[in-house]
């Protein structure tokens, strides 16, 4: 496909933070931007051309992303899949409908992974109470997880015994979950590729990812791993993209286990939290390879300019009241950025905003973190 070039109309489906973040990026490079949220509040509203506040599978809304749009993509992967595909029989949409089909679904996610010659937790398919009959012993104690709809640790629970997990399938209205062994692990990292063709691809520096109860909370660039086992997420990464044939910015979680090996955890097809420090440390953004990818335009450089700690910001930061947390101190730090989402409610949970510190020790800037979030 010939380069789609600004000032085109890009479409894209879901307005929270990553679709504002994307806004903001193509807007820098002059292109226009629908947004479809049903959300009238949606935090991407604010920066976007034209915003359908309709449901993701509205026909007239669809009809006009086809319509007015050179190129479509999505936030997130709960879209509707068949309405991907209806826009991707009108429209260039990335990643593919198939693509984000496969990453909503963790029994689909986690077949493509082994098929692509890469290393899972040992799982089991659970979709009835008579799946929870056979033998289990290799995937306990474990994690039930739900196939669908599950992000930031809900729609999971930790189970021990057979009987946990019955009790957790039933608690979970019986949905198609997939059992997985409970691995220890010595940290996370991930990888996010961008990826256009297989002669056209490029990733980013591997993140170091530390989670609270279920949620990311801090991304530490470079990781603080052996140089060979981050290249080789890196690489895993690649083949992931090109098993799917994927285009767009995909990222791939790891879980390296104790032993000091590397376990894909799942995927996203999309930008990931765990990429929000690119914006202020790296060449190019995750968000600007999103819209680069789905223009047909090459990837461009992730060299890493700096290294630098992400610091998410959920609602619980915000007061009782609702009044802001104290920014004074981080605001005047030189070598920090806060970027907040826009969004008008804090809630317990709720990703509010990050920041990023950057300083030439990772060490430095993740003691300075630290100590900036204890200020607000
Ligand atoms: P989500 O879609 O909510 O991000 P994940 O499968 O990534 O779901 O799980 C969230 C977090 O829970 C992981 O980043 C990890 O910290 C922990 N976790 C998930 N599965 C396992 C496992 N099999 N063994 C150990 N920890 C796990
Ligand atoms: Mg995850």
């Amino acid at each position: 496909m010939a380069a789609i070039l600004p000032p085109a109309m890009l479409g894209i489906l879901g307005g929270g933070q990553l679709g504002r973040m994307f806004t903001v990026a193509a807007k820098t490079m002059g292109y226009r931007v629908t947004v479809l949220d049903p959300d009238p509040q949606a935090p991407a509203a604010a920066y976007a051309d034209v915003h359908l506040a309709a449901p993701y599978n509205d026909p007239v809304a669809l009809q006009t992303l086809a319509s007015t749009c050179a190129a479509v993509t999505t936030e997130f992967e709960n879209v509707d899949a068949e309405a991907m595909r209806w826009l991707g029989d009108r429209v260039p949409v990335s990643p593919s409908a198939d693509c984000v089909a496969i990453a909503q679904d963790r029994i689909a996610e986690k077949a493509w992974i082994n098929q692509a010659g890469l290393p899972t937790a040992p799982y089991q398919v659970i979709r009835t109470e008579g799946d929870l009959d056979a033998d289990l012993s290799a995937c306990l104690p474990g994690v039930l997880k739900t196939a669908r709809l599950g992000y930031d640790g809900k729609g999971q629970a930790r189970v021990a015994t057979v009987e946990e997990a019955r009790a957790a399938f039933a608690a979970m209205g019986k949905a198609a979950c997939v059992l997985e062994k409970r691995l220890d692990l010595k940290t996370e990292i991930s990888a996010i590729v961008t990826r256009v063709s297989h002669a056209q691809m490029a990733v980013f520096p591997v993140a170091e990812n530390h989670h609270a109860h279920g949620i990311l909370d801090v991304s530490i660039v470079p990781a603080r791993v052996d140089p060979p086992l981050a290249a080789l997420a890196q690489l895993m990464a690649t083949r992931l993209a090109d098993a799917l044939d994927y285009v767009g910015v995909l990222a791939v979680e790891f879980f390296v286990l104790e032993d000091g090996s590397l376990v894909v955890n799942e995927m996203a097809p999309r930008p990931h939290n765990s990429g929000h420090y690119t914006l202020d440390a790296c060449l190019t953004d995750q968000f600007q390879q999103q819209v680069r990818a789905m223009c047909g335009l090459l990837p461009g450089r992730t060299d890493l300019l700096s290294p630098v700690v992400m610091v998410n910001l959920l609602g619980d930061v915000w007061k009782e009241d609702g009044a802001e947390p104290n920014w004074s101190v981080l605001m005047e730090a030189p070598n920090a950025h806060l970027h907040l989402y826009g969004k008008a409610q804090a809630r317990p949970g709720r990703k509010m905003g990050h920041f990023t510190v950057l300083s030439a020790k990772v060490d430095d800037a993740l003691e300075q973190a630290e100590a900036l979030k204890d200020t607000l």
